[in-house]
């Protein structure tokens, strides 16, 4: 595996496992131990998600000791102010039956996010978070929180693909020490993405599938990177990508895909907004 230090230190995996949409309970479970029985320590979940239980589950389960995963979960927009924060991070604990949580993200750019930073601080200060970031933060968002902050996130997770390749956000980022981590990194297949030719054009020469080499393009560029599927064939499809390279050509055509917008939402969309502030959880 292939590591990224954070501005902090700590050292995180550059390919993971996402877990968005696997419904909860045994499903997910396998899911997520079929991930670690091939080799993936990086889990991302959410409390939003509400599989968080079944995380636990699977990370118990498969004997692994603790200390080698690095387990991300993040906070709903309706418990982002200070004080319940420190109960929803309590609760995510408690369902991922862990003492302490590798990376804790605010999941939406939404409510009191600085209120809930503050808090974030003080859970990463006592120990109980090893890291904290955020998700979904367009670059003026996250450098105005950069500047109005004690600690700068060590990760903003956001949609980034083939499609969307978010090459000026990274530069921005980069300027500040905040590792771009991608969600959606095949785009959940929008766009005819498995079957695009430029990609499966490149996939042949390596003997390699679209999906590898959108992982290995993501791994290249330094991208914290989290495939999500159900499939044990596809979840060890997607680790095996640290065998080939792709060159320089190769990676000018896939900039040449770049739409430089999302195929899902717009945060700063107002219809946006009230959708997903009207989706609480617990
Ligand atoms: P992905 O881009 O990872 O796409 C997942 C889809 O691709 C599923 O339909 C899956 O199907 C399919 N798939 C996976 N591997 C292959 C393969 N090798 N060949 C063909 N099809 C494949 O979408 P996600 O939205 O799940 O993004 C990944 C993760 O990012 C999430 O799980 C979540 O952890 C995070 N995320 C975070 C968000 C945020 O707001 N912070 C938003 C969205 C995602 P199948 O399962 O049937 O194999």
């Amino acid at each position: 595996m292939k590591y990224v230090t954070l501005n902090n230190g700590v050292k995180m995996p550059i390919l993971g496992f996402g877990v968005f949409q696997i419904p909860d309970g045994k499903e997910c479970e396998e899911a997520v131990l079929n991930a670690i029985n091939a080799g993936y320590r990086l889990i991302d979940t959410a409390a939003a998600y509400q599989n968080e239980e079944a995380v636990g589950r699977a990370i118990k389960r498969s004997g692994i000791p603790r200390e080698e995963f690095f387990i991300t979960t993040k906070l709903w927009i309706n418990s982002a102010t200070y004080e319940k924060t420190k109960i929803a991070f309590e609760k995510s604990l408690d369902r991922l039956d862990l003492d302490y949580i590798d990376l804790y993200l605010i999941h939406q750019p939404y409510n009191d996010v600085y209120g809930a930073w503050r808090a974030m601080t003080e859970l990463y200060k006592a120990g109980k978070i090893k890291a904290i970031g955020v998700s979904n933060f367009y670059s003026d968002r996250l450098v105005d929180f950069i500047l109005n902050n004690e600690i700068i996130p060590a990760i903003n997770q956001i949609e980034t693909h083939p499609f969307n390749q978010k090459a000026e956000e990274q530069e921005i980022m980069k300027e500040y020490g905040v590792q771009l981590e991608s969600w959606g990194p095949f785009a959940e297949g929008k766009n005819n993405l498995f079957t695009n030719e430029v990609l499966a054009e490149i996939g042949k020469k390596y003997n390699k599938s679209v999906a590898q080499v959108v992982l290995r393009w993501l791994i290249q560029r330094e991208i914290v990177v989290i495939p999500k599927s159900v499939k044990k064939e596809r979840i060890e499809e997607n680790f095996n990508v640290f065998d080939f390279e792709l060159t320089s050509k190769d990676i000018e055509k896939i900039k040449e895909l770049d739409k430089k917008e999302s195929l899902f939402l717009s945060h700063t969309d107002y219809e946006t907004v009230k959708r997903l502030n009207g989706f609480e959880v617990e």
